[in-house]
């Protein structure tokens, strides 16, 4: 098969010998986000980007990211339009707010139309534009992966990774409803089973003798591969890889 623009990023991925390509392929779509909203393009002038991060925000995690980044005059302008929009609206909240009534035990529960602001504010704790992207992107390389597996050459490659990780092969499986191709059925499951298990007790080994290296018997023994056990077992559980350095411009 013709390797195509949106091919790329899922083949780099499964060549990234990480313990989970999706988590390869999520870390770049992220890292290209943060640098696309306060990178040196500074999108972060540009009005339609300004709505749109104004509108949706960013979830902690980002807005920590954005700090990182080491732009803090961009990410200072795109936080500006943000806290406008939301300084106005608090405004016309204030302005029609009532104070509203104790809640008792024998007091009726007047329904009220409106979701109360709480509830609003509360939902956008995960409200984020850098989310979004990614969340955008993924779901199209889930989508290309299972187009891929038609493709011997690309399934050998799927053959030789370390596996996913719980968050993404969590995903994985539940992507294969929509997307999984039925000639390819019985060797993904099998496949990705396999690889789950098999990694999974490889990096299990790892962090055993990671702890085992710690009793003074084991102080001469050669490391291994554990000397990383603990972040890449922390990358298999979610996801994640807590040894990164933050990114920042460069
Ligand atoms: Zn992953
Ligand atoms: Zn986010």
């Amino acid at each position: 098969m013709k390797e195509q623009l949106h091919t790329i990023p899922v083949n780099e991925g499964f060549e990234a010998e990480d313990e989970c390509p999706f988590c390869a392929m999520e870390r770049d779509v992220e890292h290209r986000t943060i640098r696309y909203v306060v990178g040196p393009s500074a999108t972060y002038m540009e009005p339609h980007v300004r709505a749109a991060t104004g509108r949706v925000g960013f979830c902690g995690h980002h807005l920590k990211s954005l700090y990182d980044y080491g732009n803090h005059l961009g990410a200072a302008m795109i936080l500006q339009t943000h806290m406008t929009s939301l300084l106005d609206e608090l405004k016309q909240k204030a302005e029609k707010m009532e104070i509203p009534e104790k809640k008792g035990l024998f007091r009726k529960n007047i329904p009220t139309q409106d979701t109360p602001y709480w509830e609003i504010l509360a939902a956008r704790k995960h409200s984020c534009y850098i989310c979004e992207d990614i969340e955008y992107n993924m779901s199209r390389h889930y989508h290309t992966f299972f187009v891929r597996i038609k493709d011997k050459e690309f399934r050998d490659k799927v053959e030789g990774c370390k596996g996913f990780c719980m968050r993404h092969f969590a995903r994985l499986l539940q992507e294969a409803e929509n997307y999984l191709p039925d000639s390819q059925r019985h060797w993904f499951y099998t496949t990705a089973y396999r690889l789950m298990c098999e990694n999974m007790e490889r990096v299990k080994g790892d962090l055993d003798w990671l702890i085992a290296k710690y009793d003074y018997r084991n102080a001469g023994a050669p490391w291994g591969n554990s000397q990383d056990a603990l972040p890449r077992s922390m990358q298999k559980l979610q996801g994640i890889y807590p040894g990164d350095p933050p990114y920042k411009e460069k």
